[in-house]
């Protein structure tokens, strides 16, 4: 793949705008449809709480003609985005609950998981996903930057705090040892390089059966 520029907002405490393709590298990129300035989604203030300022980032919609992703304009820090108080929880959710239960069911029966798998989910939140394996029987681990993944390890799911990427793969194949599975719900929209995200080669040493 030849070298291409990626939006990296990461450490920057603000957003970066997107110059070409983040998928194939195209430029320029066209301008289809901006639906205007909006906040993080997941900035809650506290019933009773008078409002915080918070930061607008442009919502313009860009379309590649050459391998026809569209794809944000702008790029926002994670630390924005998946902020330690980050309120979402999978398990809330009852048809995501229904859905993983079939993922894990499904993905049993296809692959013939023996319980020494280790099974590793990308964004776990509060391990919904991943706790269908561990129930199964099988060797798990989560990975989750929010606070979220405290929840996890309350609930004896065994959740690392980072942000996924490179080297977060690298050492949990060599402290955990090579996946045979590994889940990623919603995850590819929320990773600025999706060329280092899982199934791609920045993690081809992370092994495992990949399911986005
Ligand atoms: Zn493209």
């Amino acid at each position: 793949m030849r070298a291409m520029k990626v939006a990296r907002a990461a450490g920057t405490g603000a957003s970066v705008a997107v110059e070409c393709c983040q998928i194939c590298g195209h430029a320029p990129l066209d301008d289809v449809l901006s639906l205007g300035y909006m906040p993080p989604v997941n900035q809650m203030v506290p019933i009773g709480q008078q409002p915080r300022q918070q930061p607008w980032f442009p919502t313009n919609l860009l379309h590649c003609s050459k391998c026809e992703l569209v794809q944000l304009g702008s790029c926002v820090d994670p630390v924005i985005i998946f902020l330690p108080e980050y309120p979402y929880t999978s398990g809330m959710t009852k048809l995501l609950r229904d859905n993983f239960a079939e993922l894990y069911a499904e993905s049993s029966a296809m692959l013939k998981l023996k319980p020494d798998d280790l099974i590793v989910d990308i964004g776990s939140n509060d391990g919904t996903l991943i706790s269908n394996f561990q129930n199964g029987g099988h060797r798990i681990l989560g990975i989750e930057p929010t606070d979220v993944g405290d929840i996890a390890n309350a609930r004896g799911i065994p959740t690392v705090k980072r942000y996924f990427g490179a080297e977060a793969a690298r050492e949990v194949k060599v402290s955990h040892g090579a996946a045979r599975v590994v889940t990623a719900a919603n995850c590819f929209a929320h990773i600025e390089d999706g060329h280092a995200g899982p199934g791609a080669g920045g993690t081809g040493d992370f092994g495992g059966t990949q399911n986005e």
